[in-house]
C-alpha cells in the first residue's frame, strides 16, 4: 500500500531528474566561490526573483536567522507575526544567536499583519527600547497569499519609518503561482527574500537568501559564522536548479488537489473543509483533540499520514496524486460514518 504523506510538503523525495543531475555536478569549494554548480544556482535564483544576488543556505531556518542579523544588530528588534516562523517555529534564534529581539503582531485572518498595528509596534527612537529595524511578512502564510496591494503597502510604511522588509518565502512560489504572477511581481516590494527549495519544490537540502549585492555579502560572512559554508555543495545545488526550472508551474496540480481534497472532506460531511479559503497547497481543520488523534490513528492504520493536533493541517505536494486524494477522502468519510 503507498503511503500517502499529508503531514507537509517537506517529505517530497528527490525525482529521478535531481538524482541524475545530482550525480553529475561539477563541484568546487563553495566558501572559495568555486562551485560553479552553486554559483549557477545562485544566478538563477536572483534572476527569478529580480535581485542582485542570492546565497545557496542550509534551511529556511538559517536563511530567515540570516536576514534577520545582516537587517539587524544587537539591541535592534524585528517585527513579525505571532505565528509567523520566524518568530514561532525557529527556537528564538534570532534573540538566541542574533542579540535580536523579536516583537509579534497578531497574524489577521487572512494572513497579513494589520499595518496600523505594526506602526503602533514601532518603537520611538528613545534608549528604554530596542531599536525597531526590520518588518517580516510570511507568504504564503500558513497557505494563504498576501495580496500585491497589500505588499505595496507594507512597502510604503517601512519606507516612511526607515524599517527593512523581509519577505519569508518559504512558499513564494506557491503564491505566485496562485496569483498567476510573475515571482518578482512579489518580491519587488522587499530587501531580502527566503525561499526554500525543499518544499512542494521538491529538492532534498536548501533555501536561498536573496536581496541587494551588498546585503548578500554580508549574510554570506554570516553564513559562514553560524557554520553554514559548506564545500562542494553544487551537489546540492544541482537538484536546487532542477526545482526552480522544473517543478515550478505544476504546484499548480498541487493547489488543485488541496481543493479537491476540501470540497471532498465537506462532502463526506463531520468536516469544515472550507473549500473556499483554500487558495494554494493546505487545508485546515478544526476538530476536538480527541476527535483529532483518532482521525489520525485512523487514516494511519490506511497509509494515511496526518499531523495536528486540535487544528489538522493537511499539505498536498508533488508526491500526492489526485487518486491518493480520493483515497484520504474515501477514507474519511469512512471515519466520519462510524457508529
Ligand atoms: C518551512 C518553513 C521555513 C524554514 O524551514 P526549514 O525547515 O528550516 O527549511 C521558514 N518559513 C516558513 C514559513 C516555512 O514554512
Amino acid at each position: 500500500m503507498k503511503i500517502i504523506d499529508l503531514r507537509s510538503d517537506t517529505v517530497t523525495r528527490p525525482c529521478p531528474a535531481m538524482r541524475a543531475a545530482m550525480a553529475v555536478a561539477e563541484v568546487g569549494d563553495d566558501v572559495y566561490g568555486e562551485d560553479p554548480t552553486v554559483n549557477r544556482l545562485e544566478a538563477l535564483a536572483a534572476g527569478m526573483l529580480g535581485t542582485e544576488a542570492a546565497l545557496f543556505v542550509t534551511s529556511g531556518t538559517q536563511s530567515n536567522l540570516l536576514a534577520i542579523m545582516t537587517h539587524c544588530g544587537r539591541g535592534d528588534e524585528y517585527i513579525a507575526g505571532q505565528t509567523a516562523h520566524c518568530y514561532r517555529f525557529e527556537g528564538g534564534g534570532a534573540a538566541v544567536l542574533g542579540g535580536v529581539q523579536p516583537q509579534p503582531v497578531d497574524v489577521e485572518p487572512d494572513g497579513t499583519l494589520d499595518l496600523v498595528k505594526v506602526a503602533a509596534a514601532i518603537k520611538p527612537n528613545d534608549p528604554h527600547f530596542a531599536r525597531t529595524r526590520l518588518l517580516c511578512l510570511e507568504n504564503t502564510q500558513a497557505g494563504r497569499v498576501l495580496p500585491l496591494d497589500y505588499l505595496a503597502r507594507a512597502r510604503t510604511l517601512a519606507r516612511e519609518r526607515g524599517l527593512a522588509l523581509h519577505l519569508d518565502g518559504a512558499r513564494l512560489f506557491n503564491a505566485a503561482v496562485a496569483l498567476d504572477v510573475e515571482a518578482r511581481e512579489i518580491t519587488d516590494h522587499f530587501e531580502s527574500v527566503s525561499v526554500c527549495l525543499s518544499k512542494g519544490l521538491g529538492a532534498p537540502v536548501g533555501s536561498l537568501l536573496c536581496g541587494s549585492r551588498g546585503f548578500v555579502a554580508e549574510a554570506r560572512r554570516w553564513r559562514k559564522v553560524l557554520g553554514g559554508g559548506m564545500r562542494q555543495a553544487g551537489v546540492l545545488a544541482a537538484a536546487g536548479i532542477v526545482a526552480l526550472t522544473e517543478n515550478v508551474a505544476r504546484l499548480a496540480e498541487d493547489h488543485a488537489n488541496a481543493r479537491r481534497l476540501a470540497e471532498g472532506l465537506a462532502a463526506v460531511g463531520g468536516l469544515d473543509g472550507d473549500s473556499v479559503s483554500v487558495q494554494t497547497n493546505m487545508v485546515f481543520l478544526s476538530l476536538p483533540p480527541d476527535h483529532a488523534e483518532a482521525l489520525a490513528t485512523f487514516l494511519c492504520d490506511r497509509g494515511v499520514l496526518i499531523s495536528g493536533r486540535e487544528r489538522i493541517r493537511l499539505v498536498t505536494h508533488r508526491d500526492v496524486t489526485s487518486a491518493d486524494i480520493d483515497r484520504v477522502v474515501g477514507a474519511c468519510g469512512e471515519f466520519f460514518r462510524r457508529p
